[in-house]
């Protein structure tokens, strides 16, 4: 497959060349050239079909072939190694649960993607620095599907204060070939310093970077794998429903995973609706209910995980839609509140239901019961991450006092090991080349 650049004003590249890229030179996104259609066969089979056979049959399309079929096979295996179960939550909605991996949040599913093909990719003289900026569940995601790969140095940009502690801890503890680094500033100032690192020709001359943001291919395109595998599920337990498709609501922050259902949609899921649900960083919301889209500076909340004013995979949305406004509006709903509902919400559905959702997938939760009523299909949402990542909230909201799962103890008690810097461009690059010549050396 080749990706062409949304901008259109860059070269068309492989799939390899897009993994190491990350971002075309025109500052656009990655993007299929063309969108395969699964067979009906393969829908037939969907809930009888175990993760990694999903992942292989979907993502073959677009790895070849730089990646061959039995390399594909064994990445799927590594990666899609915990379940992806779509619980009951209520008549008529189900909970999709992505928090099963190892640092409990889906972009575990994307970040050990990348790393296999990163690690597929990488050239023994020629070491990749992965950067990533993140507002708390990509840098532990990203830290733990990359830790230990050779040839790959991992450089982690947070707000320092940002993240909440169990997250902090994910990715600061690990050591290895993982570097972490406390900014001044939002998770806004963090991307803006990776995007500036990008399109420093000097830098780029010096050393090889690659972003491990949700922008990347290999990142993104797996994502779809459990849109496929949720449809799977809700077939099996409810035959008798009308197959031409649920309703997904996806809380979302810069719109990777929105975009990867978006695109399982294109390649022929029966995906009715999808629900664009954030916090008060209601670009897209907003977009969707005026036509203006207008980026502003994020704005931070319970959810922090979406804490984002300029959701940067938007554009491949915009894309699929065939940048049409009109033919957006009938798939995509839009949803966004503030705190408080989100803490009733929490405290209504372990009370009435004995479901405990985080932050962010209560508010997908609420953005269904808002819609469903008048779309009048079933309602998948996306639970994002393990509500122990939010301890500290939800114990506040429940008056408990929650467990953490085995994945999430393993990470107490070690010491953290970051650096910090204020949030110019000029600290940023000096880091980067210390660390290059640092890793340099015989
Ligand atoms: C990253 C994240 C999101 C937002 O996902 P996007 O793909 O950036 O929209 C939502 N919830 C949690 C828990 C996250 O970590």
């Amino acid at each position: 497959m080749k990706f062409y650049s949304t901008n259109r004003s860059s070269p068309e590249m492989s799939f390899k060349e897009a993994v190491i890229q990350g971002l075309p030179q025109d500052k656009g996104l990655f993007f299929p050239e063309h969108i395969p259609a699964l067979p009906s066969s393969f829908f037939e089979e969907l809930p009888d079909m175990a993760l990694p056979e999903i992942a292989f049959e979907v993502l073959k399309h677009f790895t070849a072939p730089d990646i061959t079929p039995d390399a594909l096979r064994a990445i799927c295996k590594e990666v899609f190694t915990f379940p992806i179960p779509l619980v009951a939550v209520e008549e008529g909605i189900y909970a999709l649960e992505l928090f099963h991996g190892p640092t409990c949040a889906f972009k575990d599913v994307g970040a050990r993607f990348m790393s296999r093909c990163l690690q597929a990719f990488a050239e023994p003289n020629k070491p990749v620095t992965v950067l990533v900026a993140t507002s708390g569940d990509t840098g532990s995601a990203v830290a733990n599907g990359f830790l230990g790969v050779a040839n790959i140095e991992v450089v982690i940009l947070y707000p320092k204060g940002g993240v909440s502690e169990i997250q902090e801890m994910q990715f600061t503890t690990l050591g290895q070939n993982i570097t972490s680094v406390a900014v001044e500033g939002t998770f806004d100032d963090c991307q803006q310093l990776v995007k500036q690192a990008f399109s420093d020709e000097a830098l780029n001359n010096e050393m090889r970077l690659s972003s491990a943001n949700s922008i990347n291919v290999a990142r993104w395109l797996p994502q779809m794998v459990y849109y496929f595998h949720a449809w799977g599920q809700w077939r099996r337990q409810h035959p008798e429903k009308d197959a031409a498709g649920a309703t997904f609501a996806v809380p979302s922050g810069n719109f990777g995973n929105l975009a990867a259902g978006v695109l399982a949609r294109q390649m022929g899921l029966p995906v009715r609706h999808f629900i664009a649900a954030t916090n008060r960083n209601k670009v897209v919301p907003a977009y969707l209910e005026t036509g203006e889209y207008t980026p502003v500076p994020s704005v931070s909340t319970i959810a922090n995980a979406m804490d984002v004013g300029s959701p940067n995979n938007f554009p491949r949305i915009q894309e699929m839609f065939g940048n049409n406004y009109g033919q957006l509006k009938q798939v995509l709903k839009g949803y966004w509140t503030d705190d408080a509902p989100i803490r009733s919400a929490i405290q209504e559905v372990k009370q009435q239901h004995d479901y405990l959702l985080d932050p962010h997938g209560a508010i997908a939760y609420l953005s269904l019961k808002q819609h469903l009523p008048v779309l009048k299909t079933d309602g998948i949402f996306l639970e994002t991450a393990h509500p122990a990542k939010f301890k500290g909230s939800i114990d506040d909201i429940l008056g408990s006092d929650i467990a953490l799962p085995e994945q999430l103890q393993a990470f107490l008690n070690k010491p953290k090991q970051s650096g910090s810097i204020g949030n110019s461009y000029s600290e940023f690059a000096a880091l980067l080349q210390e660390q290059h010549k640092l890793q340099s050396q015989p």
